[in-house]
């Protein structure tokens, strides 16, 4: 038994997982780690290779033959804040088109309501007021996407393929076909002025742990919105709804917030310059991300690099 799959998702989603990882991998077993299974010391000794969904902290101690590590999340800042998850130990993220262009259609979502003003409106109807607001086209609209990766890339091309001018900031600089691109931290300086709406799907590392703040938030120009669908971990909340509370940023879309599911009394809530939503701007499908991990563990065990390896260094 080689394989094992920690999660502390319901067991019913975990069961569905085991079944769809068994099928691509052939049929071979794949174990039930904790929370919801308990593997002897022998069974444990045996497993080398280690899926993961939301493991519980501390999950990655007593496994001795450990060798690889599939995430089937693509963030995985949650598994490297383990100190039980071993330095050395080879991590791979998930890589899957299909979950990119989940995240794109979410992106897509919230740009286009933001551009057709549709939190404007909302508010006038709570009021019954019938008053049409200036419509800038797409074409005269900027919309800045922060990480160029699996998501950011996707989702900037969809964007540019409506039509709106979209600028990609990352750390190398990565071209995208119709994208501007920006680099580093004197890229983001010179980017953000340009940005009416910033739609942040950057990897949570030390690097960028709370670079929503004050300071950049400020670059944005006047009557700004911004789509948070990385990590709450990129903003300063309180930076933001003071932002807002000074009507110098218009709107903001949340999906992802420090603490998850966000507080009932968290003032996010009743703020009317903030759309909340539950971490859904994309959810991994077991149906075509299982196979992805089974083939990666595969191509590890036989020996060659897996995909979507995180480079510790880097922390993403
Ligand atoms: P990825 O492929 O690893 O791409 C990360 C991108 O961020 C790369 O373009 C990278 O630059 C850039 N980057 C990293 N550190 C940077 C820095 N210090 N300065 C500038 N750019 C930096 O990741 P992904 O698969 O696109 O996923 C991105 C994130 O989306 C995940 O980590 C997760 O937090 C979030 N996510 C959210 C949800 C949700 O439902 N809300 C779902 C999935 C993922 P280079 O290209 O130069 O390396």
């Amino acid at each position: 038994m080689r394989f094992a799959l920690l999660s502390r998702l319901p067991y019913r989603r975990v069961l569905a997982w085991q079944e769809l990882l068994q099928g691509a991998l052939g049929g071979a077993d794949v174990l039930v780690g904790p929370p919801h299974g308990d593997p002897d010391p022998a069974e444990r000794a045996a497993v080398e290779v280690l899926f993961v969904a939301d493991a519980a902290p501390g999950s990655f101690a007593g496994w001795p033959g450990l060798r690889f590590v599939q995430s089937l999340w693509a963030g995985v800042d949650g598994l490297l804040a383990d100190p039980s998850l071993p330095q050395d130990l080879p991590l791979a993220r998930m890589k899957d088109p299909a979950f990119a262009d989940e995240m794109a259609e979410s992106v897509v979502t919230h740009v286009l309501s933001l551009h057709r003003q549709l939190h404007r409106y909302r508010a006038q109807a709570a009021l019954r007021i019938w008053q049409p607001l200036p419509q800038p086209r797409a074409a005269e609209r900027v919309v800045g996407v922060l990480g160029m990766g699996e998501m950011g890339a996707r989702a900037a091309s969809a964007l540019q393929r409506l039509g709106f001018v979209v600028l990609g900031w990352s750390r190398s600089g990565r071209s995208v076909p119709g994208v501007e691109a920006y680099a580093g931290p004197d890229g983001l300086a010179a980017m953000l002025p340009r940005v009416e709406i910033l739609v942040n799907l950057l990897p949570l590392t030390e690097a960028t742990r709370g670079i929503l703040d004050r300071t950049r938030l400020a670059l944005l120009p006047p009557g700004a919105c911004l789509v948070n669908l990385g990590r709450g971990g990129h903003l300063v909340t309180a930076d933001l709804l003071a932002a807002l509370d000074e009507g110098r940023l218009d709107h903001a879309v949340l999906d992802v917030f420090d603490v998850e599911p966000l507080p009932g009394d968290d003032p996010l809530w009743e703020h009317g310059a903030v759309s909340v939503l539950p971490h859904v701007a994309a959810v991994t499908d077991p149906r075509t991300a299982a196979p992805i991990a089974a083939a990666n563990a595969r191509r590890f065990l036989e020996g060659h690099e897996p995909d979507g390896l995180v480079r510790r260094e880097l922390g993403y």
